[in-house]
Formats: structure tokens, C-alpha cells, sequence
């Protein structure tokens, strides 16, 4: 059984039964047997099932909203906001597949003709996390349907219920009910599901069972997709205008209660505007209002998992051992629920584990620096490489810096910003290969080259 609770609170939210290692078998199966005839489905009639999907989601957006909150603590807002930012990412996949997939004759020479199409893997498995569940599982599922593929998406153990409502709105939408089938579980469902003879494994989760799954999936020469963690920093130059800088970047640091894959997680600032920035930067914070995560005046919720706690609390004892300065937060707040006070340091170096580890929660350190060189050094020296953010009036500037910066997106004057246009991407720890543009439609086929010799 699987018990969902409410991290604000602690109350049990459901009990639901979890998926076996039979049921995932028999899930596949019927998987297995149901994909071609998707395949053979139209684009048209696929492409007709995504916008009743759609109209399902705008219909229900209240009640999605509600539940995803309960179970995952986000503050309602930010709940509607995720809702929201869905359509957009629907709309491009709607009005961007047909032309990605499109068959094209790249030569023609005497005779012969040759030509790409774009075939589906077959059953893929994604196994999804909890910080955005519609936008990091719709960035898998959608595409891979679109592109006539069966899908088996294990939802988080921490959204499961806003994984079921998925499934059920994707079935009310004409999706056939084994061509996307919902398995509920943790790790060991995870596991399970990779013990199927998928031909495809889409995660999106931490490096540490991203790492693990690469180890089990490597050998089968199967896709493998693995989008994970980041610790992304951003670099303040001095000539910002600075409670604008301090507002943004507090806002990247801390929406979604710093649960985002792209939070901003480290700040380097010019010593020119260090101490003004600082100060800027606190004001901001301490504007936050944390609270009930169903208030609609709440910023900051509880975090989803209490083992986070944990985490927090090591990197501010870890943070303050080593000299750092503690300007606001720093503590876990009583239960029920697991919260955590928004918190900033100051006189941060990379010794702390803060400036090294992803955080995953509303904490962040500050480092003052002397110079353009240092601060591109000091946003590489870290194992990961998803986002980086420059903030400075001058475009060339931000070019040449952000041209050296080693992550998959890169921000001038805004950050943890996901665009469905753009290929959303990591390096190093942060992951290989890629979902949304088109080349995260793409991702979901395997391209078939025909050599056709007219007699
Ligand atoms: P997690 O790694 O704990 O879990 C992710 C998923 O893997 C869950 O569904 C879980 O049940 C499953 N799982 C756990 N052990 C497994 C195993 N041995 N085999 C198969 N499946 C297993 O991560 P999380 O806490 O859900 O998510 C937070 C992490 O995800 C953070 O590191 C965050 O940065 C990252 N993330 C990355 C992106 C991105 O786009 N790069 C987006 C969102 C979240």
C-alpha cells in the first residue's frame, strides 16, 4: 500500500494499493499489444486526443490544482501557475509535431531517393518526479504518444494522485486505456518497471537513481534519457539595477519553496554591489510569506519530502562550521508538515556543502567576487550543469560570459525559466539527452533512412 499524505500537515490524504512486479509484467504486456495499432492511429486522430486533453486540464484546472497541492504542498498560486504553463507547452507540441515528423526525401538522384522517416521506439517507461509532475511528465508522455509510442509513466510516490487524474484525463481524451497505463509505486515499482523489455527509459529525478538506472539500462542498447538535478548559479555584474536583480534572483532561488530543478542555487555578486545587493536580496526574502499552502497569499509551502529536512538542516550547520553568515532563516519549523524558514547566507565559499550539493529547498549562499574570471570559474566548479544566469545592462558582456558557462540553458537577466521551444538539457551530473523543441519530439523516434531505387 502506499500511503499519501499531506506534507503541510502530516494527515492521510489516501491509501492507494501499489503495482507488483506481476501487475507491471501484465501492465507491459498489454502495452506491448496495444502500440501498433496506435501507431497505425493517424497523427490527425493522436494530435485530436492531446487537445481534448487539453480542453480536460482548462475544464478542470481548480480541482487539479487542489489536488496537487494537498500532496505535494505547493502553494496554490503556483499550483494554477504550473496548470497554466501546461497549455503552453501543449500548444507547441500540438502545432509542432506534424512537421517534425513529417516524412522528408533529403536526395534525389537518377533513380534513387532517399528518405527519413521518423518510426516510434515502441512501449517506453518514464519514471517521473514529484517538483512538477505536469510539466516534467507531459514533457515526456505527450511527445511519446504523439509519436505512436505506449507509454508506462510511474508518477513520483509524492504525486501519485495528480499522476492517476493524468491517466484518467488522457483516457477520457481517447487515449486508449493500455496505450498509457499509470504504475503506482516508489523505487521498487521503479525498479520493476525496469525489469521490462521497454525500448525506452525517459526519468527525470535526483543523479543518485538517475546513476543507478544508467548502471541496469546501459548493457540493453536501448534510449535512455536521464534529465536530473542541477546547482545553478547565477552571477550578479555591478552595473544592475539592484533591488530588480535582488527581486528576480529571490524569485528563482525560492518559488516553489526551491524545489525546482533550475532554482537558482548559488549567487556570486561583484563586490562593487555585494553589500547593497545582500541587503536588497534579504528584504525580499523576508517579504515572503510562508503558510498554508492552500492560502492564496502563501509564497512558500512545506517542503514535499521530510527526508529534506535533513539535508537543509546538515548544510546550515555544515555553512555556519565553516564561516558562513546566517542573515535570515536557517531553521526547520515545528510539525506537523515539513517546514523550513526561507534562508540566506552570506560569506559562502565552495568548502560548504550549500555551494556544492543541490539543495532542493528555500536556502540559498551568496559570494562576493572580484571579477568576470572568477565568477565564470566559480559557476563551473561544480559537478553539475543544467542553468546559469547573468544579470548585467550589457549584452556583449553577458555573451562573452555566458558563452564559457557550462550548462544546458543559459539566462541573461532572468532564470529559472523553461521555454517549450528551447531543448531543455543538461551537462555533467544534470543529465543526457533532452525533452521539449523539436528536438524533444524527435527524441521519441528513431529515425528509419530509406534508400528507394525506382525500376
Ligand atoms: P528521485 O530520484 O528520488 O525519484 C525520481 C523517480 O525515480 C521517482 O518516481 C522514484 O519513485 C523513482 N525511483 C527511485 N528509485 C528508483 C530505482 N531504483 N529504480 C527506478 N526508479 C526509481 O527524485 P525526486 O525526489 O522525485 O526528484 C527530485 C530530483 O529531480 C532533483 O534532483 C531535481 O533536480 C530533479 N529534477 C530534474 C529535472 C530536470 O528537468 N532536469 C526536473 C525535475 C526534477
Amino acid at each position: 500500500m502506499l500511503i499519501v499524505t499531506n506534507p503541510a500537515t502530516g494527515a492521510k490524504l489516501a491509501e492507494l494499493p501499489t503495482d507488483t512486479p506481476t501487475s507491471i509484467a501484465h501492465a507491459y504486456a498489454r502495452a506491448r499489444a496495444a502500440q501498433p495499432a496506435w501507431a497505425a492511429t493517424p497523427l490527425a486522430q493522436r494530435l485530436a486526443c492531446v487537445r481534448r486533453f487539453r480542453d480536460g486540464i482548462v475544464r478542470e484546472t481548480e480541482r487539479l490544482a487542489a489536488i496537487l497541492t494537498s500532496e505535494v504542498g505547493k502553494p496554490i498560486r503556483q499550483s494554477r501557475n504550473e496548470l497554466a504553463g501546461l497549455l503552453g507547452r501543449l500548444d507547441f507540441f500540438l502545432q509542432a509535431t506534424e512537421p517534425t515528423l513529417a516524412p522528408r526525401v533529403v536526395h534525389e538522384e537518377g533513380g534513387m531517393r532517399e528518405r527519413i522517416t521518423h518510426e516510434p521506439l515502441g512501449v517506453v517507461a518514464n519514471i517521473s518526479a514529484w517538483n512538477y509532475p505536469y510539466f516534467v511528465g507531459a514533457n515526456v508522455f505527450v511527445p511519446a504518444l504523439l509519436a505512436g509510442n505506449g507509454v508506462l509513466y510511474k508518477p513520483s510516490e509524492y504525486a501519485t494522485l495528480t499522476g492517476i487524474e493524468i491517466g484518467n484525463l488522457l483516457h477520457g481524451a481517447g487515449i486508449p486505456q493500455n496505450v498509457f497505463q499509470v504504475i503506482v509505486g516508489g523505487g521498487e515499482a521503479g525498479e520493476a518497471l525496469l525489469a521490462q523489455p521497454v525500448d525506452g527509459v525517459f526519468f527525470t529525478g535526483s543523479y543518485a537513481t538517475g546513476a543507478r538506472i544508467a548502471q541496469a539500462v546501459g548493457p540493453r542498447m536501448i534510449r535512455l534519457q536521464l534529465e536530473l538535478g542541477g546547482k545553478d548559479p547565477a552571477y550578479v555584474c555591478e552595473d544592475v539595477d539592484v533591488p530588480a536583480a535582488a527581486a528576480s534572483l529571490a524569485d528563482g532561488a525560492m518559488y516553489n519553496t526551491g524545489q525546482s530543478c533550475c532554482s537558482v542555487e548559488r549567487i556570486y555578486v561583484h563586490q562593487a554591489i555585494h553589500d547593497a545587493f545582500v541587503e536588497a536580496f534579504v528584504k525580499e526574502v523576508r517579504g515572503f510569506r510562508i503558510g498554508d499552502p492552500t492560502d492564496e497569499a502563501s509564497y512558500i509551502g512545506p517542503l514535499t519530502r521530510a527526508a529534506q529536512l535533513d539535508v537543509l538542516q546538515a548544510q546550515v550547520a555544515d555553512a555556519k562550521a565553516k564561516g558562513a553568515r546566517l542573515l535570515t532563516g536557517g531553521r526547520r519549523l515545528d510539525p506537523p508538515g515539513h517546514w523550513f524558514e526561507p534562508t540566506v547566507f552570506s560569506h559562502v565559499d565552495h568548502t560548504m556543502a550549500l555551494m556544492r550539493e543541490e539543495s532542493f529547498g528555500p536556502i540559498i549562499g551568496i559570494q562576493k567576487v572580484s571579477s568576470d574570471d572568477e565568477a565564470v570559474r566559480l559557476m563551473n566548479d561544480t559537478d553539475y550543469g543544467l542553468t546559469a544566469a547573468v544579470y548585467t545592462k550589457d549584452a556583449a558582456r553577458a555573451e562573452r560570459i555566458l558563452a564559457q558557462v557550462q550548462a544546458g540553458s543559459v539566462y541573461w537577466n532572468c532564470c529559472d525559466r523553461v521555454s517549450p521551444r528551447l531543448p531543455w538539457s543538461g551537462v555533467k551530473r544534470s543529465g543526457i539527452g533532452l525533452t521539449l523543441s523539436t528536438y524533444g519530439i524527435e527524441a521519441f523516434t528513431r529515425p528509419k533512412a530509406w534508400h528507394l531505387r525506382a525500376l
